[in-house]
């Protein structure tokens, strides 16, 4: 098992007006418990200040109905080609980006290429599953005790761990 740390720098100055969106609570979770959850897609999107176009609101609907998960552009393209979702990978791509932008997502990286958005926007950590390309959340705190020395300038914007996982033979 190895383990890799992602560590995102910010200036600081950036860092230091967490004002916007990403960081207050969403309604998303208590919405996936209410009724109609088409209609709930449209009032995240509303809260969070995008317009509900029918594409943001097909994707949105197949993303947060099922709870909380890690999706790649890809899969999402998939499930909505199998929903029959006329959207392109592009148009997904940007959706997922543009759901990020406002705190509805969260972005991680695997192996470089990968790109992962996770419907948990709240902080926490994740196991990779080599081979079946799975990621899970850590269930708990990853205790960081040995934080590195940031350069002067610059604050810890956010720490993502992956602890990388093999099965055993
Ligand atoms: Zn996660």
């Amino acid at each position: 098992m190895s383990a890799t740390t992602v560590i995102h720098f910010d200036r600081s100055a950036k860092a230091a007006t967490p004002d916007a969106s990403p960081s207050r609570e969403l309604p998303s979770r208590d919405h996936q418990r209410t009724g109609c959850p088409f209609h709930d897609v449209r009032s995240m999107l509303r809260d969070v200040g995008l317009r509900p176009t029918r594409q943001r609101l097909a994707l949105g609907w197949l993303l947060f109905q099922k709870g909380d998960r890690h999706i790649t552009a890809e899969m999402l393209h998939d499930e909505a080609s199998k929903a029959r979702v006329p959207v392109s990978l592009a148009t997904v791509y940007n959706t997922l980006h543009q759901f990020t932008e406002v705190g509805l997502l969260r972005e991680f990286a695997v192996d470089g290429s990968k790109t992962y958005f996770d419907t948990n926007v709240h902080e926490h950590h994740h196991y990779f599953v080599e081979g079946d390309n799975e990621v899970l959340d850590i269930p708990g705190e990853v205790n960081m005790a040995e934080m590195p020395q940031v350069p002067a300038g610059y604050e810890v914007a956010r720490v993502d761990v992956i602890v990388r996982l093999r099965r055993k033979d």
